[in-house]
């Protein structure tokens, strides 16, 4: 008899499968690839809104847990996973200078903007209104986590690389059975693989594709992040990681045409030095109606439950969630309202 079948290891499925192993619990993870969103993504932990110099839904909160979580991650997996790395926001008006001091009126914000603006940051990164500086940021990577962290799973022998057909799970005298696998508990950390998942898919989870270009550029010499439009962050070696896009419609996916041109001409006008495409990738991130997470107990199957809608801030996000949802399951602390599914009452 297991404790519980996890279906999913992307950010939502490695923080909800670390907590039930530090606590002991006796866990199987089904994971098919059939999601890129956590591999692909550029793992940034940033609590400022950048577009508006705001901070986000309960970010300042949600670091303290986080870096943590991925520090110990490090050690457990002996791999390095963060770079410490500031985010360099391009002003490109006055008015944009104006808003980051106003934002800096507020205590919880300020203690993320830097007040000194900077005048050049790379010479081949012009601005003709400065940069201003967000501290307390970095990556994680998050592509080497899901690598590292699938292995160990595997070497733990709990690790199921196989497609979870949703129309085979039974529940039987409160507990569930699938092929042969009986379990007191199942958590969904399916993504926007959702979609597909007949016990929740009337949430109101909403796909958002994204996509980054992968170029090299020996002229560029940058180390830190910076953000315009689009996003350039080094990734070592010359290579850099330019994006990401939003796009609510295509829900495929494949990297595309259309994306490409967008971050090309969105580059060009940012940086001066030449670079040359070598890669391009793409994922759905799983974003709700309200940009908030989808967490909580199916109403009708006691003991089913989904650990989603982490949105673009999953590498923050998803430490917080998954030890709230494990809390409830195993104390009874009750999951807020804000987060928790029920305020999708008639939905599942
Ligand atoms: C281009 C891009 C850039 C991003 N950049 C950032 C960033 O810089 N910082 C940040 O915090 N966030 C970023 N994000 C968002 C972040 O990636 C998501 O919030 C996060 O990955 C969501 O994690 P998840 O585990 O819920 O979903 P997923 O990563 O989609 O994981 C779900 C997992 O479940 C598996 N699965 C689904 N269905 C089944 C099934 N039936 N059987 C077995 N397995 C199944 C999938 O294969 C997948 O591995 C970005 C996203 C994209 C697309």
């Amino acid at each position: 008899m297991l404790d519980y079948i996890l279906v999913g290891a992307g950010l939502s499925g490695i923080a909800v499968a670390e907590k039930l192993i530090d606590s002991g619990k006796n866990i199987r993870v089904f994971e098919n690839h059939s999601q890129s969103s956590s591999t692909v993504a550029g793992g940034i932990y940033n609590p400022v809104i950048l577009k508006r110099f705001t901070l986000a839904w309960e970010a300042d909160e949600q670091l303290k847990t986080a870096i943590p979580f991925y520090r110990s991650l490090e050690k457990k997996l002996k791999t390095s996973l963060i770079s410490e790395m500031p985010v360099y926001r391009k002003f490109h008006s006055v008015e944009e200078q104006n808003n980051w001091f106003a934002a800096m009126d507020k205590p919880s914000v300020a203690a993320f903007l830097s007040p000194n603006l900077i005048s050049q940051i790379n010479p081949n990164i012009p601005s003709d209104f400065s940069f201003g500086m967000v501290k307390n940021t970095g990556v994680i990577n998050t592509e080497l986590l899901l690598d590292a962290y699938r292995k160990y799973l595997k070497e733990l022998d709990v690790f199921i690389t196989e497609d979870f057909q949703y129309d085979m799970l039974q529940l039987k005298n409160d507990q569930f059975n699938y092929k042969g696998f009986q379990s007191k508990r199942i958590i969904f950390c399916d993504g926007f693989g959702m979609a597909r998942n007949p016990f929740f898919n009337k949430l109101p989870l909403n796909g958002n594709k994204g996509e980054y270009l992968i170029i090299k550029s020996e002229a560029l010499k940058l180390e830190v992040a910076v953000k315009s439009s689009i996003f350039i962050l080094p990734l070592g070696k010359d290579l850099y990681k330019i994006g990401a896009t939003y796009n609510n419609k295509d829900k495929t996916p494949e990297p595309t045409e259309d994306a490409r041109e967008y971050l090309l001409e969105k580059l060009r006008t940012l940086i001066t030095c030449d670079f040359e495409v070598v890669g391009q990738v793409a994922g759905i991130r799983p974003a709700t109606a309200d940009r908030k997470p989808l967490v909580g107990e199916h109403s009708e199957y006691k003991g089913m439950f989904c650990c989603n809608g982490f949105g673009s801030r999953g590498v923050l996000i998803g430490p917080t969630v998954a030890r709230k949802l494990i809390d409830f399951i195993e104390n009874g602390t009750p999951i807020p309202s804000d987060i928790n599914i029920r305020r999708y009452a008639k939905k599942c």
